[in-house]
């Protein structure tokens, strides 16, 4: 570890995502394990979290003590479950660290707790942490801003393993999110998220979402802009996990000198504008 590294703790330290950013950590340089926190209860609580990773021993045992945990970190890795992810954030703020949270499934009163963390702590979320699904999100205004919702219908389809819990996922909500920036439009009140049974024709300018799930899928998402007797796909697939958490560290690295405040990915990228 070298003087200036920075000091992130993983929360959530067993599961796929937190081995998956102890890994990235360790090979990364200029940032450090400093604690891994896990679920009360857990059987790895104890264990060496660079064992459980697979990089070998670090020294980091799994903790349950968020709190001893937060002192002396520079930043939190999180990608948890809705209700953890706020717990964390209010000690996070507390600690005055940065907090990556890339839980998601969170409701709109969770993201109202997050934002009033950021009064204090410096917050950056996002439903994907990969550089390539960002660009895709651009892409999508653009298309959605470019192709007129009278002629062309925006589809947002995507696949994950049998494990994943939320439906859509972050990521195809992420890029709904920005059809229906490009299109002007509130997502809430335009998007279909389930068609079931004689559901009528489809209702201009909604944007569709449809989901699969099974296997060990890292994730695939599309966009589908169909029009009349053609049809333009922008799609991603994630191949490894990793993807991610380096994303994730990108984003601690990046706000390690900002000020509080809530962040997304397309800030740490550069692609907000
Ligand atoms: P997972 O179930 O494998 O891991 C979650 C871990 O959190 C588990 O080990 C669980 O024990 C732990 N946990 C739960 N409550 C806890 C608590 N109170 N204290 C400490 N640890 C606790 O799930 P996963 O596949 O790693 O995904 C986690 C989340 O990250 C999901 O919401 C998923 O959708 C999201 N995700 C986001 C991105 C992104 O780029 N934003 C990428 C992949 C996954």
């Amino acid at each position: 570890m070298a003087a200036n590294d920075m000091r992130l703790v993983v929360v959530g330290a067993a599961g796929r995502m937190g081995q998956a950013l102890i890994r990235v950590i360790h090979e990364t340089e200029g940032v450090t394990l400093h604690a891994a926190v896990g679920r009360e209860g857990s059987a790895f609580i104890g264990k060496d979290a660079g064992e459980i990773a697979g990089v070998g021993p670090l020294g980091v045992p799994v903790s349950t003590d968020p709190l001893q945990a937060f002192l002396d970190a520079e930043g939190v890795l999180d990608f948890t479950t809705p209700a953890t992810s706020v717990t964390f954030a209010g000690l996070a703020a507390q600690a005055r660290i940065v907090h990556i949270i890339g839980t998601t499934g969170c409701s709109i009163e969770d993201e109202e707790k997050f934002k009033a963390a950021a009064r204090h702590a410096r917050v950056v979320k996002s439903g994907n942490m990969s550089l390539g699904v960002n660009l895709l999100g651009v892409l999508t205004e653009q298309a959605a801003r470019a192709l007129p919702a009278t002629g062309w219908d925006i589809e947002v389809m995507e696949m994950h393993h049998k494990h994943k819990v939320d439906a859509p996922s972050g990521t195809a909500l992420l890029l709904g999110e920005a059809a229906a920036k490009g299109r002007g439009i509130d997502l809430a009140s335009q998007s279909v998220r389930v068609r079931d049974g004689h559901t009528g024709a489809r209702p201009v300018g909604t944007i569709g979402f449809a989901t699969l799930r099974g296997g060990s899928v890292v994730g695939d998402h599309s966009v589908i802009l169909a029009g009349e007797g053609e049809l333009v796909t922008l799609s991603h697939s994630a191949r490894d996990r990793s993807i991610f958490a380096r994303g994730a560290v990108a984003a601690a690295l990046w706000a390690r000198d900002k000020k509080p405040g809530f962040y997304s990915m397309l800030d740490v990228l550069g692609l907000s504008r």
